[in-house]
């Protein structure tokens, strides 16, 4: 069965990028009853950040996304962190020093700077010139006495290694043509991205690389690296750019790429996972079928890699508040669920309305959260002064006519049912039979019910705040 590894390096926060490429890594290996592997790739200690890796976990189990091996989980192909697995890389490097694919450099970060300088002055590609690869055995037992530091390279070829991507299609591209000799090992014994990256990845028996497309370059080198171990390499496909909604690049700046303000905004992780999904795609097309929400069982088992979109992916503000919608409506129809948006918006009414008097029972709340899928998309806008007046009395009100609401008092007693329709059929009947224009009447209602000018329909209003308490406001207000 397939083996597939979200490779993330743990140099701060998940961002939207990574983790549409942990769910699609996910969903394959689901979708055909494989494994998933995370493995951190923390090989550049200068780029490393405390507390990402545990960060990192956190925001994939939010989102639903559990890894059968990796950092703090059984598996036989551990350790899962590359930090840790140095005398690995050192084998293998010995391996390839020996078979003649990799040589050592001795090139200063001078000589280095140099070759760059007068490349950018000649306007060539910069690039390492070899040298050291025609080092005599005797120099380098010489360098190697007197304790010269030192890395390892990776002897590129031309023949260029094309190969079929899952997502692209035919790739070939000759690495040599834009770059010297790679780094495998730095002097400091530590191995670069590519050499770590392409050893794990053989020794944990990763069978599909499915990764950014930023590293859609490197697999023609890695495949170079595959082949002078003697290895046969996984099969590779890239993801395409996530964009603006206007197709310019996201920057790292902008705070909705990423995962964790998603979630401290109100969306729920399925809707998350499902907006990635509709837009990347991995599924058959239903024409017409609108959007729906699969839970995560549905994603996996319907995921078809050659349905993933090989066009860069737009972020859709729109798309991402219907899904979050759809997964309210959702989440109301299962017990368990809905009671735990009722105690998440009792919290939010309880810190964002500190007043003593409140209307947060738990069937008032059941009803307006049934209410408010037609009109709000995230848990939070329920508690914004436009819907304050759900859970507390409005503290001004205007333009009073106390005798004439006294009057509406009584009508409105006399209601057998108290729902929207009955309500406003009570209404209007008492402003054609009293002195009162309807528009005028609704707009003092209005204000004594919520102390706004806008909101709903009154008769909206006094359905959700229930007989009682609509009562009580008025009454309130002529006493
Ligand atoms: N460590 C690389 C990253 O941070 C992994 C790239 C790959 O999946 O090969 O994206």
């Amino acid at each position: 069965p397939p083996r597939v590894r979200f490779a993330p390096s743990p140099t701060g926060y998940l961002h939207l990028g990574g983790l549409r490429t942990a769910l699609y890594n996910y969903l394959f290996s689901k979708s055909c009853k494989g494994a998933f592997i995370l493995r951190i790739e923390d090989t550049d200690q200068t780029r490393k950040v405390e507390g990402s890796v545990d960060a990192l976990v956190k925001d994939l189990k939010w989102a639903g996304i559990e890894y059968d091996e990796g950092p703090k989980k059984n598996g036989k192909y551990g350790p899962y962190i590359q930090s840790e697995r140095l005398d690995i890389y050192r084998d293998h490097i010995d391996k390839l020093l020996k078979n003649g694919s990799a040589y050592k450099c001795f090139c200063t970060e001078r000589r280095l700077n140099i070759l760059r300088r007068d490349a950018l002055k000649t306007q060539r590609i910069p690039k390492y010139d070899n040298r050291c690869r025609s080092l005599t055995d005797e120099e380098i037992k010489e360098k190697m006495k007197s304790g010269v530091p030192y890395c390892v390279r990776f002897k590129l070829t031309s023949d260029c290694q094309a190969y079929e991507d899952l997502i692209f299609g035919g790739i070939a591209y000759d690495v040599s043509l834009n770059e010297g000799d790679p780094v495998l090992m730095k002097s400091d014994g530590f191995p670069t991205y590519h050499f770590a990256n392409v050893v794990d990845d053989h020794l944990m028996a990763v069978t599909h690389v499915l990764r950014g497309v930023e590293w859609q370059i490197s697999t023609t080198k890695h495949l170079l690296i595959y082949r002078a171990f003697g290895w046969t390499p996984p099969q590779f496909g890239h993801l395409p750019l996530i964009v603006n909604a206007d197709g310019t690049k996201l920057s790292k700046r902008q705070s909705d790429v990423k995962v964790e303000d998603y979630k401290d905004k109100g969306i729920f992780p399925l809707a998350l996972v499902n907006y990635i999904t509709l837009s990347g795609g991995g599924f058959d097309h239903v024409p017409g079928a609108g959007v729906r929400l699969k839970t995560m069982e549905e994603l996996a088992e319907e995921f078809k890699i050659d349905k993933v979109s090989s066009h860069p992916s737009r972020l859709n503000a729109d798309l991402l508040e219907e899904c979050n919608r759809l997964e309210i409506k959702r989440r109301l129809q299962d017990s368990a669920l809905s009671q735990q948006l009722i105690t998440q918006l009792q919290k939010l009414i309880n810190e964002k309305y500190p007043q003593k008097e409140k209307q947060i029972s738990e069937e008032h709340i059941t009803s307006v959260l049934n209410w408010s899928t037609a009109r709000v998309s995230r848990i939070e806008d329920l508690v914004s002064i436009k819907y304050g007046f759900l859970w507390v009395l409005p503290s001004t009100t205007k333009n009073i006519d106390k005798d004439l609401l006294n009057k509406l008092v009584g009508h409105l007693e006399q209601l057998n049912s108290f729902e929207q329709s009955s309500v406003k059929e009570c209404l209007r009947s008492f402003a054609s039979s009293s002195d009162v224009k309807f528009p005028d009447l609704m707009k003092m209602l209005r204000s004594v019910l919520s102390g706004l000018n806008e909101g709903p329909s009154v008769a909206e209003m006094m359905d959700l705040l229930g007989k009682n308490q609509s009562l009580q406001r008025i009454k309130a207000v002529i006493r």
